[in-house]
């Protein structure tokens, strides 16, 4: 075992990971990067095909990024945000509020996707106090809802494997039926083909649900302060999209029942759903250089109170995160000192210049040609060489938003059997991946491909067949 390997099992603690099967085997040490490829310890060449869990944009070692980081090195790394302005941050914010569009004006700073939502709660709670609209803020989120793992990021979650442990921490929040079309009850329509989703039957019964659930709330006289979602496709839930249309209709129902809008951008935003084309029936934009949406919510008109923003803020490279909200909010909080409206919140490395000087970069690049450019033929890409794996048996449903694919792995096609979590069917097939040089991530039994944006056609087939060998592999294994 690499001496690197020995000093993480005698140490480590890892995110997500049952240390028993960790400490089981050698793991993998990354020591180096470019692009979309990674080199372990050993010298062994990876391609990045969760984008090192959904953060890095541009790939690996951009020169871009990297020189911004060196220059604001040069200068200073950090200083503290309680009491001091600094430059970067300050230009992060103008650069940030211009790509989000309007109402959104003022930028909260902090460390990683919990704490941008757990900002966004604390504001839309008090906010909701403030101007007399509830004594008591009620939340609605989704089912299969995930928003981090700070205890109120995990007080908005609904995913019972990670949070029902902790419920007796928790504060209650309500949750209502999320469109997941390929399992959803009201979709009577059999496949024909794996490759078949027959949707014509759908009378938007989940959008009559989200209705019914405000209606009800409000009868209660105490209606939602705020309503929180993932944009376009819930992520740690399995990688489920929403039909066209899904988003623009519920963010109008709870606008017209006075709840504010709370969008989780954590994983979406940065240009990560695409350009349009392959993102559940949206109509696929001609292959122009203009500036493409940026943030999910975008895609369908729908202009936030609060957006969420982390991973991939940096490019992937520091730990930032911003949550973004309205003059209204800001002002909300505005009083003689003695009032006591402050926001009483706040991290140690809040507005960090390195992180700001990343984000800055990291935007520029975005907005390049090449940039735009690049994702396009990257969604173009995923979307043809994943039409291979309609082949597997295994392979129940492919859902692609732009630049993000979730394969979900199943028994059989014909019946949509899942397979037992115990089985671990996602983690054995990213085991089959790393052995051929792809590593990922699976959400259950939904395996995730996400690669960074400077991703080579080449590569992407490459990671596709690796992924077709590892599910026949593990098909032979059962
Ligand atoms: N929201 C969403 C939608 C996420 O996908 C994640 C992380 N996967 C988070 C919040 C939490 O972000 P972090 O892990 O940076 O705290």
């Amino acid at each position: 075992m690499h001496p690197l390997a020995k000093l993480d099992h005698r140490y480590l603690w890892h995110p997500f990971t049952q240390m028993r099967d960790w400490l089981k085997r050698e793991p993998i040490v990354i020591v180096k990067s470019k692009g979309a490829r990674l080199w372990d310890a050993h010298g062994r060449e990876y391609l990045d095909a969760n984008s090192s869990i959904w953060t890095n944009l541009h790939g690996h070692n951009n020169p871009r990024i990297n020189a911004a980081i060196r220059r604001q090195l040069g200068k200073i790394a950090h200083s503290s945000a309680l009491g001091l302005a600094n430059e970067p941050a300050s230009a992060l914010a103008e650069k940030l509020v211009a790509v989000a569009n309007p109402p959104l004006r003022k930028v909260f700073f902090s460390d990683d996707g919990s704490t941008a939502v757990e900002v966004a709660l604390k504001l839309a709670y008090e906010f909701a106090r403030r101007t007399g609209h509830s004594s008591k803020p009620k939340f609605l989120t989704l089912e299969g809802a995930y928003h981090g793992d700070t205890m109120g990021a995990v007080a908005l979650g609904h995913i019972d494997l990670f949070h029902k442990a902790y419920a007796g921490l928790l504060f209650k929040t309500d949750k209502v039926m999320a469109p997941y079309c390929y399992r959803c009850p009201f979709n009577r329509a059999k496949p024909e083909r794996a490759d078949a989703r027959d949707y014509r039957k759908c009378n938007w019964e989940c959008i009559g649900k989200l209705e019914q659930k405000f209606a009800a709330q409000k009868k209660r006289g105490n209606p939602y302060a705020a309503f929180v979602f993932e944009p376009l496709m819930q992520g740690a839930a399995g990688m489920i999209p929403q039909p066209a249309g899904w988003l623009s209709r519920a963010a109008e129902i709870a606008r017209a029942n006075g709840a504010l809008l709370i969008a989780d951008e954590v994983m979406t935003g940065f240009g990560r759903t695409g350009i349009g084309g392959t993102s559940q029936g949206r109509r696929p934009s001609s292959p122009s250089t203009h500036q493409p949406p940026l943030f999910a919510c975008h895609h369908e008109g729908v202009q936030p109170d609060f957006m969420a923003l982390a991973k991939g803020l940096t490019g992937g490279y520091l730990p930032m995160a911003a949550t973004l909200t309205t003059q209204a909010v800001f002002d909300a909080f505005l009083g003689e000192y003695e009032e006591f409206k402050t926001f009483f919140h706040g991290h140690s490395f809040t507005g960090n210049q390195l992180g700001a000087a990343a984000g800055l970069a990291s935007l520029e690049l975005l907005q390049t040609t090449g940039s735009i450019r690049a994702r396009q033929q990257l969604e173009r890409s995923l979307h043809d060489e994943l039409q291979t794996l309609w082949r597997c048996p295994r392979v129940g449903d492919i859902r692609q938003v732009g630049l993000v694919a979730g394969i979900e792995l199943v028994r059989d096609w014909r019946t949509r059997e899942p397979f037992d979590l115990r089985q671990r069917a996602g983690f054995r097939v990213c085991e089959g991946l790393a052995k051929r040089g792809v590593l990922t991530r699976p959400v259950g039994n939904v395996i995730v491909l996400m690669p960074p944006y400077c991703t080579t056609p080449a590569e992407v087939r490459r990671m596709v067949a690796a992924l077709g060998e590892a599910i026949a592999d593990f098909t032979k294994s059962l």
